[in-house]
């Protein structure tokens, strides 16, 4: 790709791919934890990370710790990872922390590592949806648990909320969110249940809501977070003022970021790449001293797509200066944006466009119809 794109903010995502047991939605690469196995995979990673250290041109905006469970990391194994590493002032270091794993002790020791923000995996406040997700904590567990991360000292803490549930209501989602909105997150990541082919939960497909429902259960779950407070800053994403993920709008405004471990993928200077999801492959890799694996150089076209799908992800938008300056010319596409304004489901105007509160159920929609 040229190399007028200039090298902005960079981020690192860290992969930690076992779990202490699998949740029947999940469609991310983990396995089964074992003491042994983690700890083999942790000198791997570090391994890795020696390969990629001099890459490491500018100080880091982000990173972040995701599974799989990384908080079955202990606070010496983080330290380790992040080491010598180069951070800017604010940066944002983040972990996925599963709420089974918030104690005291934990909480003592995290605060002796550089993470700052924690990402709950709690996906609902109702007992009867999380024994369905097979989750292993009750909804009675999440309010204590997040009074000690605060009383710890964690103050960004973002929640994660599964919706689209099989046989919910628009009552039924009202409720958990009111009362995910009392913990008082300052953010929260709202994600539509996705039952895959291949998943031990697809007998239930036919059970989730019609889609008239869910986009009414959306819709709802966006008013009742921006009226709390929780500004909806991209189509599942939502923060109060000063706490949107720095680490996401990496991805959505298409900054570098490398990515280490198994099944991680990364996109750093025009290439993107992913490690292989299979634990031997990966450590194959590292131990061959392989950088950057499966890189696929993105031509201007490629990264014009991934640019205008992300963009359109957020809802500022895709500003048509910014546009121009990337790529060297016009966005255009003036038909295709006429008749979904026209339609209602864009926004568009001199500066730019976004997809308006009635198009985000359907961004996948109106972005295909764009490209
Ligand atoms: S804890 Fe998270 S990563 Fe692990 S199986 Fe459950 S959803 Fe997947």
């Amino acid at each position: 790709m040229e190399s007028h794109i200039s090298p902005g903010p960079l981020g690192l995502y860290v992969h930690i791919p076992f779990c202490l047991t699998r949740c029947p939605y999940c469609a991310f690469f983990s396995l089964p934890f074992s003491r042994e196995r983690f700890e083999h995979y942790l000198k791997i990673l570090n391994q890795e990370k020696e390969l990629y250290r001099s890459m490491i041109d500018r100080p880091l905006r982000s990173v972040y710790f995701g599974g799989g469970t990384p908080s079955l990391m202990s606070a010496s194994q983080i330290n380790a990872i992040l080491q010598d590493m180069p951070f800017e002032d604010d940066a944002e270091i983040s972990l996925e922390i599963n709420p089974i794993q918030v104690n005291p002790q934990y909480i003592t020791e995290l605060k002796s590592t550089p993470i700052n923000r924690l990402s709950l995996g709690i996906q609902s406040l109702n007992d009867e949806d999380l024994k369905w997700l097979q989750r292993r904590h009750k909804a009675a567990d999440i309010a204590p648990r997040i009074k000690l991360l605060r009383d710890g000292g964690f103050s960004n803490i973002s929640l994660d909320y599964i919706y689209g549930l099989p046989n919910s209501s628009l009552e039924s989602v009202r409720t958990t969110l009111e009362q995910m909105i009392e913990l008082e997150p300052d953010h929260l990541s709202s994600y539509l249940l996705e039952i895959y082919d291949d998943s031990p939960i697809v007998k239930f497909r036919n059970q989730i809501p019609q889609d008239e429902v869910l986009a009414d259960q959306y819709e709802m779950i966006c008013s009742m977070l921006e009226a709390a407070g929780l500004r909806q800053y991209e189509v599942s994403n939502f923060a109060r003022e000063g706490c949107q993920s720095k680490h996401n709008l990496l991805y959505w405004k298409r900054n570098d970021y490398l990515a280490w471990g198994a099944g991680a993928s990364g996109y750093f200077q025009g290439q993107k790449y992913q490690n292989p999801a299979d634990l031997e492959l990966y450590e194959e890799g590292v131990l061959a001293h392989r950088i950057f694996p499966g890189a696929i150089e993105n031509t201007l076209e490629d990264d014009e797509w991934d640019y205008t799908m992300m963009r359109l992800r957020l809802i500022e938008g895709l500003n048509f200066a910014e546009y121009r300056m990337r790529y060297g010319r016009d966005f255009g596409r003036e038909q295709a944006i006429r008749k979904l304004a026209d339609s209602g489901v864009l926004i568009a105007d001199t500066k730019g466009i976004r997809i308006s509160p009635k198009g985000l159920f359907i961004s996948n929609y109106i972005i295909s119809e764009l490209l």
